[in-house]
């Protein structure tokens, strides 16, 4: 091991979590980032940076590198040279390297969530109770597999890849870079991970813990800037694996520019999710996860519920209480603990989502939008519905991530089957209602990666996240998120 410093596990305290991030006064926050490539931090070959913001002030908080080809090449050579040490390493060293950065990464929660929300809008509460955990949680769950992959894939010969590019997106920046991070090493691979351009900086300050927590050099290489960087990773030929979150469109782009190279591929990309309410459910439930579905984080969630179903027996009942809960809702100052929906990410994402405003209406869908006040600084929404809606709309097809719910009534069971799966995307959906057999015949029939029942947008290591269709491709999490990371005979 090339660690100098020797590595304690404390299992009492693993799962406390005590981050308390309301100020930012604790957070350090460099002007100028640069490159972690072979665990130091470098200057770009082009010396150029770009700058990043924060949503609900729109201020500058400070430059990122922007990577080239040159510099890809060099984090390429850096994560293949480091491979062969850390995929001869036994299962069992490599779990204790990755459990020390889930304890690391619990220690610094605080500091992870504020800079979360800062730089990515989204509520504090959401970030110190979801965001950050739920990070840590990946590493040490992941941390268990280490040694054990032989018991999780009998007879099959489980060999790690190579070296993995990994492209995330902005919604949920720290908690994907660990869905990506922490099954890659527990299998024996190398990493070299670019974040989205718009929210960079907690995956920098994971660099810095990784270099902290004395992970051999070259294993975890983050490098930054936008498309450009992440085509250049794409393309590169030393590249084993591309495991790549975010919109259809690239996902796309990345699948044709691989075609005919070996490299493998898992693909997460958007949704458009069902989230269906029979008459039997229990109302006031359903109304908090039909609020949650399409509400938490700004609606920035690829598998949001951002097509309501409700059954026309209980519509004007559920519509009529789910504006009430709307007319609760605080918008505003991210940072603020009280806030329940934040900034939308970047300027470019609010006008998309205003765009979508003017389609809707233009569609002749009812427009409507709770009557709370929004900063005059900052990028923010107010929760917005789409009344009689129909299936052709654009509102209904597309996805358009923000908070923003497209609503539909139904009769029958067969009739919302059909509709929830007539459409491009399948990742996920939820039903509600206060039917096993109906939840039983409805996760066989919804062509949904996950399907959430009498919940919505729950979370876990343990379980496997992925799409259908258009929603991509491969799953993430879970047993089956190492599988993906593994060469098995
Ligand atoms: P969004 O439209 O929601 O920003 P993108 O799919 O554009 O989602 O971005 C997701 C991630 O993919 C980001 O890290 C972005 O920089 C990266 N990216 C964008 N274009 C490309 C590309 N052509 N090849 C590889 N990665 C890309």
């Amino acid at each position: 091991m090339s660690t100098k410093k020797e590595i304690k596990l404390d299992f009492n305290s693993a799962w406390e979590l005590d981050p308390a991030p309301e100020d930012t006064k604790h957070v350090s926050i460099k002007k100028q980032y640069d490159l972690f490539i072979n665990g130091e931090f470098v200057k770009p070959n082009s010396k150029k940076y770009f700058a990043t913001y924060n949503p609900a002030t729109e201020e500058k908080i400070s430059e990122i590198a922007e990577a080239d080809e040159k510099d890809v090449d060099k984090a390429v050579k850096a994560a293949r040279a480091a491979f062969g040490p850390w995929s001869k390493l036994s299962g069992k060293e490599r779990g204790k390297y990755i459990y020390r950065i889930a304890r690391l990464m619990q220690e610094r929660a605080r500091e992870f969530a504020v800079i979360e929300t800062m730089e990515g809008g989204k509520p504090i509460r959401e970030s110190r109770d979801i965001d950050i955990p739920l990070a840590a949680n990946h590493f040490f769950y992941y941390a268990g597999w280490a040694d054990k992959l032989e018991y999780a894939f009998p007879n099959k010969n489980p060999k790690p890849l190579g070296v993995a590019g990994q492209i995330i997106p902005w919604n949920f920046p720290l908690l994907m870079a660990a869905w990506k991070i922490a099954p890659a090493l527990a299998c024996g691979n190398t990493v070299v991970l670019k974040p989205a351009e718009t929210t960079s900086l907690t995956a920098l300050k994971l660099a810095e813990l990784i270099r902290d927590s004395g992970l051999p050099k070259g294993v975890v290489n983050i490098i930054t800037g936008a498309g450009k960087t992440g085509a250049a990773i794409v393309n590169h030929p030393d590249i084993n694996k591309i495991a790549f979150t975010g919109s259809t469109d690239i996902g796309k782009l990345i699948q044709k520019s691989i075609a005919g190279t070996d490299k493998k591929l898992t693909l997460e990309l958007g949704g458009k999710a069902a989230n269906i309410i029979f008459e039997d459910a229990p109302i006031d439930q359903a109304v908090e996860g039909i609020i949650n579905g399409i509400f938490f984080n700004q609606g920035h969630v690829c598998c949001a519920g951002s097509r309501l179903f409700v059954q026309e027996s209980i519509a004007d009942i559920v519509i009529q209480k789910l504006k009430d809960r709307m007319e609760t809702l605080k918008v505003g100052d991210p940072m603020d603990k009280n806030t329940d929906i934040g900034a939308i990410n970047s300027k470019e994402q609010l006008l998309k989502i205003q765009e979508y405003f003017k389609i809707g209406k233009n569609e002749g869908a009812d427009f409507y939008q709770s009557s709370c006040s929004i900063p005059k600084k900052g990028y923010f929404i107010k929760p917005t519905l789409f009344l009689n809606t129909s299936q052709s709309h654009r509102i209904v097809q597309e996805e358009i991530f923000g908070p923003v719910l497209a609503i539909q009534t139904f009769r029958t069971i067969e009739e919302v089957i059909e509709k929830a799966n007539n459409i491009p995307y399948g990742l996920s959906a939820g039903v509600w209602t206060d039917k096993g057999s109906k939840i039983f015949n409805l996760t066989t029939k919804l062509r949904a990666g996950i399907v959430w029942a009498n919940t919505f947008n729950k979370f876990d290591p343990t379980s496997p996240f992925g799409g259908y269709k258009e929603s991509g491709f491969g799953r993430e999490g879970g047993l089956h998120g190492l599988s993906a990371y593994l060469d098995l005979k």
